[in-house]
């Protein structure tokens, strides 16, 4: 249930409202907007009635909300939510260019394609320290000591960083690193794993589980944002289906879909939907052009030589000139892409 709140209404009406929620035993979300403050009522449905709600000073409306996602949803929260992370937005028209190679292999490497993932205008480093293989027998990745590669190549050059968490055990470990956790595929319903990000304050991305429906994906996100972390964001990195040209399907429908129903940003990953290097421009073009708040591609500086995903990897040339053309996209269609601290545009 959602109760709509008169424009203007006083901090002490607000306050009123979210006492009697707690009273009833229930818990109560706030959104305050621009135009509208917004409560989420969360809790037993049946301890809900709408006629005493709305007999409240300073309530407009209650609306049971049906859809199972209630914070997720764009009726508890109608502005497109946005998030800052070091000085770079994500979402109601900031792009997030995320870049960077798929593991975190080694100090100098990392440098070397941050650098260059940095000058061509990416604005937020990628790379996996804890990988989710298929084979057990693959590149685990580096651990801690990846982790920590990252943050001091991600603080040389005020990059934010993003990187998977793949365990609740290893959540902790992984805040004192990341600026951003990463949900991989393989873990969108490890909802252990979503609970404990939940309790976190840092942004959350989510990849979409290859078989996961849309509404699937959000009720993942709505376990992260009913433990109080208000900062999830979306990403479509395709799914299976029956066609196998590809390494997934890229579904760029999702991208006005949830954003129809979500105020979450949502970014696409062009490189593990597709696997081939030579469809992620395209792709990552058409996922700009279709609305998405973002772009997340993997680079590598000699991918016949990367220890996870060599053959999908765009190599810094490759994804220089793909920024470039966002960046003339973005510019066509009114989005920013905000640059790192201390990066000249
Ligand atoms: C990754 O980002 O390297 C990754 C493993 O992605 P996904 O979870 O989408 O497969
Ligand atoms: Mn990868």
């Amino acid at each position: 249930m959602i109760i709509v709140l008169k424009p203007h209404s006083t901090p002490e009406a607000v306050d009123h409202v979210l006492k009697r929620i707690e009273e009833l035993g229930l818990t109560p979300h706030l959104s305050q907007g621009v135009a509208r403050t917004v409560i989420g009522v969360i809790g037993d449905e049946s301890k809900l009635q709408v006629e005493p709600l709305r007999a409240l000073p300073g309530v407009e409306q209650v609306v049971p909300i049906l859809k199972p996602f209630k914070l997720a949803c764009r009726e508890f929260h109608p502005e497109d939510s946005v998030f800052e992370v070091k000085g770079v937005k994500i979402g109601g028209g900031h792009l997030a260019m995320i870049a960077g190679p798929c593991a975190i292999e080694g100090e100098e490497l990392l440098y070397e394609t941050a650098v260059k993932v940095r000058d061509a205008g990416a604005n937020i480093l990628r790379g996996g320290a804890f990988k989710p293989r298929t084979s057990p027998y693959s590149f685990q990745g580096l651990g801690e000591e990846g982790l920590r590669i990252l943050r001091r190549v991600g603080d040389a050059l005020n990059m934010p960083v993003v990187t998977e968490v793949m365990d609740p055990r290893q959540v902790e470990l992984v805040a004192r690193y990341a600026d951003v956790f990463q949900i991989g595929a393989r873990n969108m319903q490890n909802f252990d794993l979503l609970k404990e990000v939940g309790k976190v304050k840092k942004p959350v991305l989510i990849k979409r589980g290859m078989s996961a429906t849309v509404k699937d994906l959000l009720m993942s996100a709505e376990y992260v944002l009913a433990e109080g972390n208000r900062e999830v964001i979306l990403c479509e990195r395709g799914i299976r289906t029956f066609e196998d040209s590809t390494r997934n399907t890229l579904d760029l429908s999702m991208v006005p879909n949830s954003k129809h129903t979500s105020h979450l940003p949502i970014i696409v990953d062009p490189s593990h939907a597709t696997g081939r290097p030579e469809l992620i421009p395209a792709m990552a073009r058409a996922a700009v052009a279709c609305g998405a708040d973002g772009v997340h591609v993997e680079v590598h500086t000699c991918p016949e030589k990367a220890l996870s995903d060599g053959p999908q990897a765009l190599l810094p040339d490759q994804y220089a000139r793909l920024m470039a053309e966002l960046r003339r996209l973005a510019e066509l269609l009114g989005r920013t892409i905000d640059v790192c601290e201390g990066v000249t545009a």
